[in-house]
């Protein structure tokens, strides 16, 4: 028997989602129902670089799992011929600190040739910054990304419907199991008010070449940061960034824009002879802790089998694969209990 799964949202969250139900659920008929696909989700604005960030009281073992699944994916698409069609590139580069942390970050052995600075190095290539480490990063530039997995998706035989839901009861009737992976509009949809908008600013320049590509941490508790995040050819460079708590404002504001480049060419001068080709700002999906869970939920007065997959922060691409196989696994087991319930009395 064939079980209709409805995906809601196609950005990278919704959509890894979608392919993995698809390819590994036999019996699924997967829909995605979005009114935003690429290039107008949140992802494909960002640099997509895989480092854990703002998610809130997310458990580490969870973040570890699902950020490992995701990296080791990543991997395997650089060491393929897919590469550069999907977007996915490796760099090196810093991270700089105004403080030194109390500890290293949890994820430093995950990531490539971590290692701190020497006072000498600092002191030659950043004088007065106190504290700093060098790591080989995975990127996934969702621009390609997305475009290059719906491809894939529509190959294994994926639907999409384009509709812009104002509630879940309006599609109950459509689908056996409901995935909901809306990012940040899980506040207004799902009602969940846990989730708020963390808004960030990017300003992407041609690349000056001399420009290394690093990030720098202004402050301890990560609450303003300057970046460059490089394209995978390194043509461009994404600088950034704001970090902008309940702001839902998804247009650029030239005061975030001109503090960006005050900064940035401030860290590296030479960008002051770089170009500005385009200015974005997107809305993370900030939440108390990421919602990977599955319910039996009333829904336009049926109760249907419902799993969430949101609240990603700034870390979506970083943990995406992972998180999509778990939700795949919450999909199974949730067809498996309908299984067993039998045809006539499906929820
Ligand atoms: C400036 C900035 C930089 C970032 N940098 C990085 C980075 O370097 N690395 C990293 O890992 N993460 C980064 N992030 C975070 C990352 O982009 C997000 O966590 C991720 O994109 C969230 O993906 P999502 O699929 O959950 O949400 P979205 O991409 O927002 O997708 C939501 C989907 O749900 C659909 N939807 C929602 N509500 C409805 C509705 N009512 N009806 C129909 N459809 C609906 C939308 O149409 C859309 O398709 C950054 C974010 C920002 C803003």
């Amino acid at each position: 028997m064939v079980y209709r799964v409805g995906v809601v949202g196609a950005g990278v969250i919704g959509l890894s989602t979608a392919y993995n139900i698809k390819d590994r659920i036999p019996d699924a008929e997967v829909t995605i129902v979005a009114d935003r696909f690429s290039p107008n989700t949140t992802g494909d604005g960002t640099g997509g670089l895989w480092m854990p960030y703002m998610l809130g009281s997310t458990p580490t073992e969870s973040v570890m799992k699902w950020g490992k699944r995701t990296w080791d994916h990543l991997i395997k698409i650089l060491r393929s011929p897919e590469a550069d069609a999907a977007g996915v590139s490796i760099h090196s580069g810093h991270i700089l600190y105004e403080q030194k942390p109390e500890q290293d970050p949890f994820w430093k052995d995950m990531v490539f040739h971590f290692k701190h600075f020497t006072q000498r190095e600092l002191d030659i290539l950043f004088p007065g910054v106190k504290f700093g480490v060098h790591a080989t990063m995975m990127f996934c530039l969702c621009l390609r990304y997305l475009p290059w997995l719906m491809q894939r998706y529509k190959a294994i035989g994926g639907r999409v419907m384009k509709q812009r839901l104002s509630s879940l009861d309006e599609i109950a009737d459509l689908y056996d199991v409901i995935v909901a992976c809306p990012g940040v509009r899980a506040r207004h949809l799902l009602d969940d008010k846990e989730v708020y908008p963390i808004r960030g600013q990017i300003v992407t320049f041609t690349n000056p070449r001399s420009a290394m590509s690093y990030l720098e941490t202004t402050k301890p508790d990560d609450s303003s940061d300057t970046y460059f995040l490089p394209s995978p050819s390194a043509e461009y460079i994404h600088c950034g960034g704001t970090a902008q708590v309940n702001n839902w404002n998804e247009e650029s504001d030239p005061e975030d824009v001109k503090g960006i480049i005050e900064r940035c060419t401030k860290l590296v001068p030479s960008l002051k002879s770089a170009k500005v080709v385009s200015t974005w700002a997107g809305l993370r999906p900030g939440r108390s802790s990421i919602r990977l869970e599955k319910e039996d939920k009333m829904i336009g007065g049926k109760l249907k089998k419902v799993v969430y997959n949101y609240g990603h922060g700034g870390s979506g691409i970083t943990l995406h694969w992972g998180c999509s196989l778990e939700a795949t696994e919450l999909v199974r087991q949730s067809i498996a209990e309908l299984q067993a319930i039998g045809p006539t009395s499906k929820l």
